[in-house]
């Protein structure tokens, strides 16, 4: 397989020296420095794949970009880093169709072209999708410019055809153009749909519109998409505003995660257990369904703690938080705190739950001494009853009690 390399082309040894120290602190593959155009062919011509390129514009032996020609005909998506600024060379950067353009004029616009190669790498694993009517003169520029900067870009002319897929995976974002052109559909209840799904700060929607339908576009805004631009925009500006709404999202989405999870095992932490838990147990009672909570508790867990350090009571937790996800895949699980963890779910057969809770026993007693190289058990305590859902928690606890008071390694239930 050809090895993925980050690609620096600068005359100046003491420039791309630096320029390479500094990416190779952000970058997660290796990076190689050229001096030259004869240098960069040279490596284009190895079997080393260049990912992205950083490249000086001029050269000795390329004074008038040369080196942009070389890696356009290579395919390689290139940042171009100058000493020198003109609004001619700009516009021409763009028509070679360089991914962007930045002037080495102070440590910010640096960090900023180092940034955008991490940026660009990263983009290949990022999806865009494009709701279009197909029809507009600006969806093949859309398309062509979000493919520089190497974006996985996929089209649909119908709501429908996207709704579907949405069902099944989701993008980084989603672009709608040219809406009014679209046949048979009603956008703003598409939009409703999405946002009843994933909120705007989930998954950002952008619009592109012409400068004189400026109404639909504010429109949609009032219905949750979240930022757009207008049919005249240049390279530049679309790539500014599609980077900053994914990382916003992107953001967004790892806050929430980090404040779901417990930071140990990276199961549900108990803040979420009860938000989640109230919604789904309320639902449970409408509906006139059953449902159970499991509590379980490692036994004699200080002894962990005590005989075999801190660290190895750790990964007891880490096993334990796995083989409760395992057993009770289908449910919701959190880590309570310590050793302690509860289950909520739907029962729809209470001794198929007894059967989980059986299940969890046994691989515990029989896969700790191999997995954490400790053996110990488990206690629980299970319910199918309580006026709410603290209330259960309450009969599962006086169930664990009842486990840990007749020997413990056992489950226990509070009808
Ligand atoms: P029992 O069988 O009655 O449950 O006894 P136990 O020793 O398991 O019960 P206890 O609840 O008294 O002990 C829990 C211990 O768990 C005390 C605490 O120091 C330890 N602990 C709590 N959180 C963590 C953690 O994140 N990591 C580790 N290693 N230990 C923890
Ligand atoms: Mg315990
Ligand atoms: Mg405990």
């Amino acid at each position: 397989m050809r090895e993925d390399v980050f690609l620096i082309i600068d005359d100046q040894k003491s420039i791309a020296l630096f320029l390479k120290d500094q990416l190779e602190q952000l970058s997660p593959l290796p990076v190689l420095t050229c001096h030259s155009l004869a240098e960069a062919k040279a490596v284009l011509n190895t079997d080393i794949n260049v990912v992205v390129c950083l490249s000086d514009l001029h050269l000795p032996d390329a004074p008038r970009g040369e080196a942009i020609d070389l890696l356009n005909s290579h395919h390689i998506t290139t940042v171009v880093l100058t000493g020198s600024y003109s609004e001619e060379i700009r516009k021409e950067m763009f028509q070679k169709k360089v991914a962007d353009y930045v002037i080495k004029d102070s440590p910010s616009s640096i960090r900023y072209a180092l940034q955008t190669v991490i940026t660009l790498y990263k983009n290949a694993q990022r999806t865009l999708w494009i709701l279009t009517s197909g029809k507009s003169a600006y969806s093949n520029k859309l398309v062509g410019l979000l493919r520089i900067h190497r974006f996985q870009v996929k089209l649909f002319e119908s709501p429908e055809e996207l709704s579907t897929q949405l069902a099944k995976s989701q993008p980084d974002l989603i672009l709608l153009e040219d809406v009014d052109n679209i046949r048979h559909s009603n956008i703003y209840e598409f939009i409703n749909k999405v946002r009843e799904r994933f909120s705007q700060n989930q998954l950002p929607m952008m619009a592109c519109e012409p400068s004189d339908n400026i109404a639909t576009a504010i429109k949609m805004m009032k219905y949750g998409v979240n930022d757009f631009f207008n049919t005249t925009f240049t390279a530049e500006e679309l790539y500014v505003r599609i980077k900053q709404n994914i990382d916003h999202a992107n953001a967004y989405n790892e806050i929430e995660y980090i404040s779901q999870r417990d930071a140990l095992t990276g199961a549900y932490n108990r803040g979420y257990f009860f938000k989640q838990g109230h919604v789904l147990f309320n639902q449970l009672k409408q509906m006139r369904k059953y449902f159970f909570v499991v509590m379980a508790d490692i036994d004699h867990f200080k002894l962990v703690n005590d005989n075999h350090g801190h660290q190895k009571g750790d990964e007891a937790i880490i096993f334990m938080a796995d083989a409760l996800q395992t057993v009770f895949a289908d449910f919701l699980v959190a880590r309570f705190g310590g050793e302690e963890f509860c289950v909520l779910g739907e029962a729809k057969d209470a001794a198929k739950i007894e059967e989980l809770c059986a299940q969890l026993r046994v691989m515990v007693e029989e896969e700790s001494p191999k997995k954490v190289g400790i053996p110990f058990t488990v206690s629980q305590g299970l319910t199918f009853s309580g006026e709410d859902l603290e209330g259960a928690i309450a009969r599962a606890d006086k169930a664990l009690y009842r486990s840990k008071e007749n020997g413990r390694n056992r489950v226990s239930v509070e009808f």
